[in-house]
């Protein structure tokens, strides 16, 4: 791209970057790499954590230019590279036999992840050479790690250098690319959500992340009719935007402003993948799905008259949906199998009781009107479009992920209880609606 838009987005980095000590370099080639490693940590012993994949893509250079040690993350049985407890635990063991001072990751999440988890073991900072503009986790200060088929989500140090080289990223698989954007699509949907939660529960919503994440998607959308093509300006605004997002995620102190019910959906998918075998694509492929569901979910919503709907709910001694946790307990475990004892505890405080979902539905009802006006302005005017994803080269079916009608019946309704965070999926539980709205879109809305 211009040397122009390029310094235009660092610059824009740099000064976002800066606020949180982290050092963020979008870059023309991957060849300034070794001197920006070197320039903010001089004379250090250095490892770069690679896969056989990533080694040859940059990883070998850097090592050699640098002179880092490595340490290669060797694939399971069936060829895929995982972000495990078992791997985190064997990378520390690694960079702390090599004395290392600095780790540099090179690739995207799973490499990233390892390397934050390791790092922040070790207490020395992790860097990143980012190989893919795929998913928005590279300046977050969590690592998503696979801990006994349940992804949890590990808070650590965010790398404190991200170098994001363009030539390299434009070499990336096309499916990887539009995961990114993907990854960014759900800004509508989380966006709402999170003002939900906050709305109703209380939790906190921090305006500056907010700005952050709105700078982030207007980059997203401004990149994707390129990249398809893969022109280096679009893959420079992708990897700007996927930046920006995972600051936001590290500024608001919660992944919320980022990761709604969509994300929930895609985190049920990767469990039944690892627990059962179920089908999965990649995290920001999943998630572009997903959004296209919740925003359905949320159109229903805002046509819903829901001012006599929660009257006629809150006017009874105990608000449906009645279910007891009991019943509730023995419909789900049998659903969820081995991952039952894991899920359990969330779902029971998801599940909650009457006189919390009373009080939520009896706030709703109140503020209605702006809620409805907010959630309107957050989604936009056409939030289940699928133009953008599209463009991208994204999926935008549940089939395409190659999940069946009721594996996606499933998540749908499911999806709520793998983690605690109030989202449009537990607003249509507490309407009683969940189902209703879940069947209508499966029977009409080519999901
Ligand atoms: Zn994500």
């Amino acid at each position: 791209m211009s040397n122009d838009g390029i310094s235009t987005l660092q610059s824009v980095l740099q000064r976002h970057g800066a606020t949180r000590a982290l050092h963020l370099h979008l870059v023309d080639r991957l060849a300034e790499a070794p001197a920006l490693l070197r320039r903010h940590y001089p004379g250090q012993r250095y490892t770069v954590v690679v896969d056989a994949l990533t080694a040859g893509l940059a990883g070998d250079q850097i090592a050699l230019a640098v002179g880092a040690g490595m340490v290669t993350v060797a694939p399971r049985r069936d060829g895929s590279v995982v972000a495990g407890r078992v791997e985190a635990e064997q990378v520390t063991r690694q960079l702390r036999e090599q004395n290392t001072q600095v780790a540099i990751a090179v690739g995207a999440g799973t490499l990233n992840d390892l390397t934050k988890f390791a790092s922040q073991q070790l207490g020395i900072p992790a860097c990143v050479v980012a190989t893919a503009t795929s998913m928005n986790g590279y300046t977050s200060a969590c690592a998503a790690l696979l801990d006994g088929g349940v992804k949890v989500s590990v808070p650590c140090a965010a790398p404190r250098l991200v170098i994001a080289p363009v030539d390299l990223l434009c070499q990336a698989p096309a499916r990887m690319i539009a995961a990114g954007f993907g990854d960014l699509r759900s800004r509508p949907v989380s966006g709402a959500d999170w003002y939900l939660g906050h709305r109703l529960l209380g939790t906190p919503y921090a305006a500056e992340a907010l700005h952050l994440v709105d700078a982030a998607a207007h980059l997203a959308s401004a990149s994707v009719a390129h990249l398809v093509e893969r022109t280096p300006a679009a893959i420079a605004q992708l990897a700007a935007a996927l930046l920006l997002s995972g600051m936001a995620m590290d500024i608001a102190g919660t992944s919320a402003p980022s990761s709604g019910g969509e994300h929930l959906i895609s985190h049920c998918l990767d469990m039944f993948h690892y627990a059962h075998g179920g089908p999965q694509d990649l995290h920001g492929c999943q998630v572009g799905v997903a959004t296209l569901a919740a925003a359905h979910l949320y159109e229903r919503l805002l046509a819903t008259d829901v001012l006599s709907l929660t009257s006629q709910l809150t006017s009874q001694p105990t608000p449906p949906p009645e279910e007891s946790w009991d019943d509730l307990a023995q419909r789900l475990a049998p659903h969820f199998g081995s991952l039952w004892a894991t899920v359990q505890p969330v779902a029971r405080e998801v599940h909650g009781d009457a006189d919390h979902r009373r009080a939520r539905l009896e706030v709703l009802r109140r503020d209605w009107p702006t809620t409805r006006r907010s959630l309107r302005d957050i989604l936009g005017h056409d939030p289940v479009s699928t133009r953008d994803l599209l463009l991208a080269g994204a999926p935008v079916r549940f089939v395409d992920l190659g999940l069946s009608p009721g594996d996606t019946r499933a998540a749908l309704l499911h999806a709520r209880f793998v983690r605690a965070r109030y989202t449009i999926l537990d607003l249509a539980a507490d309407l009683g609606m969940l189902e209703t709205w879940v069947d209508e879109l499966l029977a009409t809305g080519g999901l």
